[in-house]
């Protein structure tokens, strides 16, 4: 994408989710936008940093180690998520690089992110990740083991800052959406990472406090 639409993209996407939030009576400041940048270079990703995007997501631990701390150490106030599934192996390097982590999904991994947080004495904000249409293939703990995995999570002391959610493609996310946040006010959880390009207008009025956007604001992945 050329850089001098990087503005016009991100100040499109900002719009329409403030849009969003004032049609549910929200506080557009109560919706964090994530730009996903998997699979972009950093060609790609300076731009929407010069037009004063900050807080960026990537999907693999690998990737972002190797592009990430260049861009981090030319431009402060970065912020970087993990949105993407987690090898407990990888707990040490995803807790060192990362300032949120989406993708909490399992005992061995909440015992394995509670580890490497005491040995760095550093604690991102975590998102339990709820495989929410229960698809055999995707990340994420079925919706019937979120309150085990939400227990073991918090007596394991990670910061719980949400539940996080991939609806399934192809169909109306909104009911998802909306189960996703019922699950969160029964289990006392504020944050919500839910919505994606094609659908976090929805996401929004129906509580999203976490957008997670990639194709809208960078154009279409090889
Ligand atoms: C890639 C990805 C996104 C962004 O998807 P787009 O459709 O490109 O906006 C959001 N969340 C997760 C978990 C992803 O892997």
């Amino acid at each position: 994408m050329a850089s001098d639409t990087a503005d016009s993209r991100l100040s499109t996407i900002r719009d329409r989710i403030a849009r969003a939030a004032t049609i549910a009576r929200r506080d557009p400041a109560d919706v964090t936008l994530i730009a996903i940048s998997k699979t972009h270079g950093a060609d790609a990703i300076r731009p929407l940093i010069d037009a004063g995007q900050r807080i960026f997501g990537e999907n693999r631990v690998q990737e972002a180690a190797g592009k990430w701390p260049a861009l981090r150490e030319a431009n402060p106030g970065i912020e970087l998520h993990l949105v993407g599934q987690l090898q407990s192996n990888k707990a040490d390097e995803a807790v060192a690089l990362f300032d949120a982590i989406h993708s909490v999904d399992r005992p061995s991994l909440v015992t394995a992110l509670a580890r490497a947080m005491d040995k760095a004495d550093r604690r991102p904000p975590c998102f339990v990740q709820v495989n929410i249409g229960d698809e055999p293939q995707k990340g994420g703990c079925a919706v019937a083991g979120l309150p085990v995995l939400l227990a073991e999570a918090r007596s394991a002391a990670l910061p719980v800052a949400g539940l996080m959610a991939v609806p399934p493609l192809g169909v109306d996310a909104a009911p998802y959406f909306a189960l996703l946040a019922k699950l969160a006010r029964d289990h006392d959880v504020s944050g919500l990472s839910i919505g994606m390009s094609d659908d976090f207008e929805t996401a929004v009025t129906l509580g999203a406090t976490h957008v997670r956007v990639g194709t809208a604001l960078f154009g279409e992945r090889e």
